[in-house]
């Protein structure tokens, strides 16, 4: 699932294949950017924002208008990018989920069901990610300001704050689900009543980063099928701490699993 962590990976997946490359043709397959060439143009950098992929071009001296650009990206539930050498087949994903291809002398980058797909001015990025909290992943990762973003509404339910990305930025489902088990908290509990967000936080950080640089998401330390979570995609088995049958149930509009008795109802 693209969480924080994906995102990351996948920024600097694109980052290593196009970073300093002229563009040599892209084909953009969404109505938006249909007309959009950007043949000619370099790739200066790849960056993550949160869930949010930010590819950051520098137009061709001939082009009017800014000489910086970015093309925004989001993964959501089901959109990859994909980086290939110049005669490999693409085969990541169906040519059908196709949204732009990029191509460079020593590298192809293919975007899959990508939404959200814009281009813009780097300068006005912020438009699309300045409503962002604190970039878990980021260098400027701020935890105090986190905490104050999600104290600043004592009543929302836990589970829904952790996934509110103005809040803190790159948890999804699945980090929520665990960092919720591993503090023993019901996804239910209000915020006001969490006896310490500032260790939420930090652990929802920590589980990220450990999944840097890899593709396999673990929270337990194992990396094999079926031991990777406590209880995100477990429902009816039994919890690792205590053998009660895990549970899901809707939550805002996800879903949420957890242990009833290791995460007891707020009360
Ligand atoms: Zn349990």
């Amino acid at each position: 699932m693209p969480e924080g962590d994906t995102v990351w990976n996948t920024a600097r997946v694109l980052h290593r294949a196009l970073a300093g490359a002229r563009l040599t043709g892209s084909d953009f397959r969404v109505p938006q950017l249909a007309t959009t060439d950007l043949t000619g143009w370099t790739v200066r950098e790849s960056a993550s924002r949160g869930k949010h992929l930010l590819l950051r071009l520098a137009a061709p001296a001939d082009h009017p208008g800014a000489a910086h650009w970015t093309l925004h990206s989001h993964l959501r539930m089901d959109g990859a990018w994909r980086a290939y050498a110049p005669a490999e087949r693409w085969s990541a994903r169906p040519a059908h989920l196709i949204r732009v291809v990029l191509r460079a002398a020593d590298a192809v980058a293919v975007g899959y069901h990508l939404h959200e797909l814009a281009l813009l001015p780097t300068a006005q990025e912020e438009t699309l990610v300045g409503h962002l909290g604190p970039d878990l992943l980021g260098d400027d990762w701020d935890p105090e300001e986190a905490v104050r973003r999600l104290a600043a509404h004592p009543d929302a339910t836990i589970g829904e704050a952790l996934l509110d990305q103005r809040n803190l930025a790159g948890v999804g489902n699945l980090y929520k689900c665990e960092v919720l088990f591993l503090r023993g908290l019901s996804p239910w509990t209000p915020v006001g009543a969490v006896p310490d967000l500032a260790g939420t936080v930090t652990l929802a950080q920590k589980l990220l980063a450990a999944n840097r640089g890899r593709w396999t998401q673990s929270t337990t330390g194992s990396l094999h099928r079926g031991q990777t979570s406590y209880v995100y995609g477990r429902r009816a088995q039994p919890c690792r701490r205590c053998g009660t049958a895990i549970r899901k149930e809707e939550l805002g509009e996800r879903v949420t699993y957890w242990c009833p008795r290791c995460q007891p109802a707020p009360t």
